[in-house]
């Protein structure tokens, strides 16, 4: 799903994405400092390979997640606060399969050990 950044105004949008056991839902909108804001939860169950054992197995995931993407280059000197997550998309479009596919990514990448394990 790719929305285009000029479509995206202050009023929160609702949204949601299925990939296989997992959903990535919740809403959009512009914020004060221009940058699209993402209130999100990802449910669901996620294959992941055990660090200890290394069999797969499947993980509950259930993970509340606020990212901000901005329109081309984020230059933070123009904030007072310091936002350490912010996305740049430079094609005018917020990517939310390739948001989803990352945060995904970096779920897996954590520390993670089976039931057996523990
Ligand atoms: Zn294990």
């Amino acid at each position: 799903m790719r929305i285009e950044f000029r479509k995206i105004d202050i009023g929160k949008k609702d949204f949601e994405i299925l990939y296989q056991n997992l959903n990535f839902s919740g809403n959009f909108s512009r914020n004060r400092k221009n940058l699209v804001e993402i209130v999100a939860k990802i449910e669901g169950v996620l294959p992941i390979i055990c660090d200890r054992c290394s069999e797969i197995y499947q993980q509950d995931i259930d993970e509340e997640i606020t990212l901000f993407v901005s329109n081309g280059e984020y230059n933070s000197k123009n904030s007072e606060n310091l936002l350490e997550d912010v996305v740049e998309f430079y094609d005018e479009f917020v990517d939310f399969d390739a948001l989803f596919e990352s945060e995904i990514e970096s779920i897996k990448s954590d520390y993670h050990i089976c039931k057996n394990c523990k």
